[in-house]
Order: structure tokens, then C-alpha cells, then sequence
């Protein structure tokens, strides 16, 4: 197994685990983490509690969390994880940035803004990578994530999905995101596209 390195926010994966546990059911989870060794820096995972017991402000080491989005793909075509995550993200950034993580959207409140301070948003929510966010043209965002250690395929589905709402919250309408490239396909970054009317 591949050691990922760098720590994970828990703020959009306390609202993720949530989404599921309430669409696929409370005992789902604990039957496809049976058997997972120990995700020494999730002590208080209870599968139980509201997002699993895990906090919105702790910070998560990439292999525990890697463990977990592993177990939700398990016996899952990719098709159907990639469906589940994009719902679920969209779902758990909706409650992320409307809810207590608002003000966000000040920082990042329109695709000049984000072109400014992609960065600032991304070190939210993880502790290595780089983020370049491009104005295309008026209608166009490209967003390319680099040298990020604790990347994991149900990770960059998310990320791809939460621009969809990021973008919305801005207050542009149709919006739609599209993957570009993703380093587990030997690219050397990750890139998606932003679209909107
Ligand atoms: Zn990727």
C-alpha cells in the first residue's frame, strides 16, 4: 500500500460521511470498514455518531482517510463512485459554505477572486498541493492541483464536484465541471474545467 503523505481537513468529510450514512444507511459503513486496521488519527471514528464523530476543525492524516474513501469504493464500479461522490460533495459543500464556513465565499466570491485566492480556500481543506485557477475566457475556469501527496481518486472527484457548487454560490447559473486530466493518469497535475452561461 502507497503511504500518502499530508493531513486532511475534516470540515467537507464530517458533512460527506454524513451525507452517506443518511443515504445508504447506518450499517453500510461499519460493514465495509470490518476488518480495516486502526485509522490511528481518527481515535473518535464512531460510524455511529453525527459525521462519524469526526470534527470539522480536526485535521486527519491522508493514509486514514485514504483507508475510508477505499472502503466506500469497495465492491462499487467506478462509474457508480464517481456518482456518489459528485451528489455527495455537492451535498456536504452546499452545508460546508452556507452554513458555519460562509464567509468563504467572500474571499472566493467570483472567478477573479478565485483565479486570486484558490490557494487560500485549498489550504482549508489540505495541508500540501498547489493550486493555479485560470480565467479562460468569460464563461471558463481552469483549475490545475499540483504536488498534492495525500491525492486520492475519490478526492479529486470531490474537489472536481465542489466547484460545481463554488461556482453556483458566485451567482453564475449552468454551471457544469468537467476532469481534464488527473495525475493517476501520468498527467502531471490534475486539471478540471469550470463552465457556466
Ligand atoms: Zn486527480
Amino acid at each position: 500500500m502507497d503511504l500518502a503523505e499530508g493531513r486532511i481537513k475534516g470540515a467537507a468529510l464530517r458533512e460527506f460521511l454524513e451525507w452517506y450514512r443518511a443515504t445508504f444507511g447506518e450499517g453500510d459503513l461499519p460493514h465495509r470498514l470490518a476488518g480495516a486496521p486502526t485509522l490511528r488519527s481518527l481515535p473518535n471514528l464512531d460510524l455511529g455518531l453525527a459525521g462519524c464523530g469526526v470534527l470539522a476543525s480536526g485535521w486527519y492524516d491522508a493514509d486514514d482517510i485514504h483507508l475510508l474513501l477505499d472502503a466506500i469504493g469497495r465492491d462499487r464500479t467506478e462509474t457508480e463512485v464517481r456518482k456518489l461522490v459528485t451528489v455527495g460533495s455537492q451535498a456536504a459543500v452546499t452545508r460546508t459554505l452556507t452554513g458555519l464556513h460562509r464567509t468563504v465565499m467572500r474571499v472566493v466570491g467570483s472567478p477573479k477572486l478565485h483565479a486570486r485566492f484558490a490557494q487560500r480556500l485549498w489550504s482549508t481543506y489540505y495541508d500540501t498541493g498547489r493550486v493555479e485557477s485560470v480565467c479562460v475566457n468569460e464563461h471558463t475556469q481552469s483549475i490545475t492541483y499540483t504536488d498534492w501527496t495525500s491525492h486520492h481518486p475519490v478526492l479529486c472527484t470531490m474537489t472536481t464536484a465542489s466547484d460545481s457548487v463554488i461556482f453556483a454560490l458566485m451567482g453564475l447559473s449552468g454551471v457544469t465541471v468537467s476532469q481534464v486530466s488527473c495525475v493517476l493518469d501520468g498527467a502531471p497535475g490534475c486539471t478540471h474545467l469550470v463552465e457556466w452561461q
